[in-house]
């Protein structure tokens, strides 16, 4: 006896499953089913904690988004720390070639900016992170 698996929807090509995680991580949502979110909502945030650490799964699917302690650290480093860098080096030139500032206020003027641009890119580099791993390694 054999135990055949018929699908009734044929298996999406690669690009388009890359396009399909890529606009679920985009929208904060499970990069395997689309449709729990990745995170609390905005307006249920109440802590710090809140607003950078993943729910612990998809209720649907069950797909584990935090699945080893240190997981997402390489995504902060490359998705998160470096677009802030370039983004404070842009706001740095702007702010020099554009402004007759002392150092002290450039400092202050590139740094928080900067600061919040990776706070509030943070969700969204983890998602991505989070949909390129499962695209490359979990099919
Ligand atoms: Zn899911």
């Amino acid at each position: 006896m054999t135990n055949s698996v018929t699908t009734t929807q044929p298996e999406p090509s690669s690009l388009k499953k890359a396009w399909l995680y890529f606009s679920r991580s985009a929208r904060l949502k499970c990069p395997v089913c689309g449709e729990s979110p990745l995170y609390k909502p905005v307006s249920k945030v109440r802590s710090v904690n809140d607003w950078f650490q993943t729910l612990s799964g998809c209720p649907k699917c069950n797909y584990v988004y935090d699945q080893e302690p240190g997981y997402f650290m390489l995504a902060i480093w490359t998705l998160d720390y470096g677009p802030a860098c370039i983004f404070g080096i842009a706001v740095l030139a702007f702010l020099t070639n554009f402004f007759n500032l002392s150092t002290v206020q450039l400092l202050i003027f590139t740094l928080i900016p900067t600061l919040v641009f990776a706070v509030l890119i943070v969700r969204h580099a983890k998602a991505f992170y989070l949909a390129m791993d499962h695209y490359f390694f979990h099919k």
